[in-house]
């Protein structure tokens, strides 16, 4: 575990935290459908950065020297992104580190997770865009009486718009534009459209 002058040193601001995914190529650019359906030319392939452990903890040390003072017990992080960056801020803050996954759309803990009563959550994502995965994880622990001290991630893509009624420290607030098919400029410029997960995922 990293010891607070430590932590000073690592210190990263937001511009850092930039320079760190554009170094391991998390933005892509080209024309790409988002899933809510809108168009946008900037995709963040959050996994490029996760393929680099060094990158990882990196900024997993920023978010653990954020949220130390919150004394979490546990870290949990949705699949699949949540995974790795909640293992490598766990292995930071010494603390347990869980995931969840969704189960015919419901948001639980398997594999035999499970949090004490009154036991400290931190949540940890790769990128919030509207902040329901989070809120999602939120409901999966509250049966558990586990007490839910706030949220971490990578970047926050509302650009600070999203609202939490737990306390939210993203490592890097962005605003991407984004643009509704019909007054897309890169479709009237008939750029071949690419929906990011698809096979077809072709970057320029
Ligand atoms: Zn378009």
């Amino acid at each position: 575990m990293l010891d607070n002058k430590a932590r000073e040193v690592l210190a990263l601001d937001a511009k850092a935290v930039q320079g760190v995914l554009q170094e391991a190529g998390v933005y892509k650019h080209g024309h790409f459908q988002f899933t809510s359906g809108l168009h946008s030319d900037i995709y963040l392939e959050k996994f490029q950065v996760m393929q680099y452990p060094k990158y990882t903890e990196i900024l997993c040390a920023e978010m653990a020297r954020r949220t130390q003072h919150l004394k979490p017990d546990v870290i949990i992080g949705p699949a699949v992104g949540g995974i790795i960056l909640a293992y490598e801020l766990g292995r930071q803050l010494g603390c347990r580190a869980l995931f969840t996954e969704r189960v015919e759309g419901t948001m639980q803990l398997r594999r035999g997770f499970s949090v004490a009563p009154g036991e400290r959550v931190l949540l940890v994502e790769d990128i919030v865009t509207t902040g329901g995965s989070a809120l999602e994880v939120v409901e999966a622990v509250k049966p558990l009486k586990a007490v839910v001290v706030g949220l971490t991630c990578l970047v926050d893509r509302s650009d600070g718009q999203v609202e939490f009624p737990i306390e939210f420290y993203p490592l890097l607030s962005l605003d991407i534009k984004s643009w509704d098919p019909k007054d897309c400029p890169l479709c009237e410029r008939n750029i071949p459209l690419v929906i990011p997960g698809s096979r077809q995922l072709q970057y320029t």
